[in-house]
């Protein structure tokens, strides 16, 4: 077993999510609704060596897993992330993200004009294109701000 494994299979139960794009540890919390108040173990690994990214976050969360739209919103900011989950010290279950066709429900729109920030019962819905995520309303294109739009 490699250091690195070691080092993610530490917490007891919860979840890793490993791979994580350098700088994005603190965005995956926020997607997540983390900030500490709510009594999860929480350990963060920022600038990690990584054969594959050059460096990595790696977010571990005790006691915790994702739901699918989680999943979903971490893909936009952290596409090579893996989410293990961890039962009594064992990855049981190890999967790549993949980055969902769109999400509802879950950004705010950047453009003040656009319609789901009027008083309508309109729910965001956002296509996932190469370069970030494309409001269905109002065409508005979120790239490396997509963290500040989250709204779960
Ligand atoms: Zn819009």
């Amino acid at each position: 077993m490699s250091e690195h494994e070691l080092r993610v299979s530490k917490i007891r139960d919860g979840t890793v999510i490993d791979h994580v794009e350098a700088g994005q540890a603190l965005n995956v919390l926020a997607i997540l609704g983390i900030d500490g108040a709510e009594g999860f173990g929480v350990s963060v690994g920022m600038n990690v060596p990584s054969d594959r990214l050059g460096r990595k976050d790696i977010v571990k969360v005790e006691d915790r897993e994702l739901s699918q739209s989680e999943v979903d919103v971490l893909s936009l900011i952290a596409p090579e992330a893996t989410i293990n989950i961890v039962r009594d010290f064992e990855v049981v279950e190890k999967n790549r993200v993949t980055r969902p066709e769109g999400v509802t429900g879950v950004l705010s729109c950047p453009n003040r004009n656009c319609i789901t920030n009027a008083d309508e019962p309109i729910e965001t819905r956002f296509d996932v294109v190469a370069d970030g995520v494309r409001c269905d309303y109002c065409a508005t294109i979120l790239r490396s701000d997509i963290a500040e739009h989250i709204d779960v």
